[in-house]
């Protein structure tokens, strides 16, 4: 999804005002009714009404007239809102290049004022069933759908909480630095994910740290669920940075042993079709 962050700049106090309007009406409406975005926004006589119109050339709202005249925000306008919200706070200063795209997620490098670059994901919970949500309109009609504000809000949370908490016990994850809505800010892996090395200087130690990762993860309590060659960076000195955390899940889950089996294996078949391993480990 493109992320033209220069719009942002023409924005306005009242464009931020009735986007947030509509933000706050979706806590419990699905399609926000322009009345009760009037209501929350409380512009000047009929203020609300042209504002609106400016949000939905730039795509920051989505209209909705199929039972009544209202709007939903997009994830563009909810970008938007988090951004904004991580820039006023002195985070950072510049949204920059679009790094990593995954089924659920954005990444870019964002910028401070003096230079200092740091990875920024937006989680997009709901992409893909969004597609099928519309596509069975008819169908979904009656039933409540999913809220993907909140879930792709949790997702953050989720991720920002373990990426915190990994890092203080030392685990070699980025830095996590804020989280806003579903953002997340940390700092930037200087590697690649190991999915594009075609090389290793040492195959062996690589896989037996990778492996023992896994393994100290379990004896703190915790399985990854998704940690297979996408989710491992690895830098040029081939320091290995560990990714992506919000499907995590504790030992104690009743489906953990199926987890953990799972992230060994992934790593396992990964490196046997890739590299030679003479494994001395673990596993
Ligand atoms: P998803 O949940 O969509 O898989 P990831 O957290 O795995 O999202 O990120 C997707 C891609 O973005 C990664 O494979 C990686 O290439 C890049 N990426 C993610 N976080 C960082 C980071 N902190 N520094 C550099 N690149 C990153
Ligand atoms: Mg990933």
């Amino acid at each position: 999804m493109k992320l033209d962050v220069d719009t942002l700049r023409y924005l306005l106090r009242e464009d931020f005002k009735v986007l947030t309007a509509v933000e706050m009406g979706m806590t419990n409406h699905e399609i926000v009714p322009v009345e009760v975005v009037d209501r929350i926004a409380r512009l000047k006589h009929g203020g609300t009404f042209k504002v609106l119109k400016n949000l939905l050339k730039h795509k920051l709202v989505h209209h909705d007239s199929s039972k009544y005249d209202g709007y939903r925000l997009t994830y563009l306008g909810y970008d938007f809102l988090a951004i904004k919200s991580l820039v006023n706070r002195g985070v950072f200063s510049s949204v920059g290049r679009q790094i990593g795209v995954g089924k659920e997620s954005d990444i870019f490098e964002v910028a401070t004022e003096d230079g200092n670059i740091m990875a920024m994901k937006l989680h997009r919970l709901g992409r893909v069933s969004f597609r099928a949500v519309k596509s069975k309109r008819d169908y979904l009609r009656h039933r409540r759908s999913y809220n993907w504000l909140y879930l792709s809000r949790l997702a953050a949370l989720k991720e920002y909480a373990f990426m915190k908490a990994l890092g203080v016990h030392g685990f070699p994850v980025p830095n996590a630095v804020d989280r806003n809505r579903h953002c997340v800010i940390m700092s930037l892996v200087q590697g690649y994910p190991l999915v594009q090395v075609k090389q290793l200087q040492n195959p062996d130690e690589i896989f037996d740290r990778i492996m023992s990762l896994v393994v100290r993860l379990a004896e703190h309590g915790l399985i990854h669920c998704d940690f297979n060659e996408f989710n491992i960076m690895i830098d040029d000195d081939e320091k290995i940075t560990m990714i992506d955390f919000p499907q995590m899940v504790s030992v104690s889950h009743r489906n953990a042993q199926m987890y953990f089996d799972r992230d060994v294996e992934c790593i396992l078949k990964f490196f046997s079709k890739r590299f030679v391993v003479n494994s001395t480990g673990i596993a």
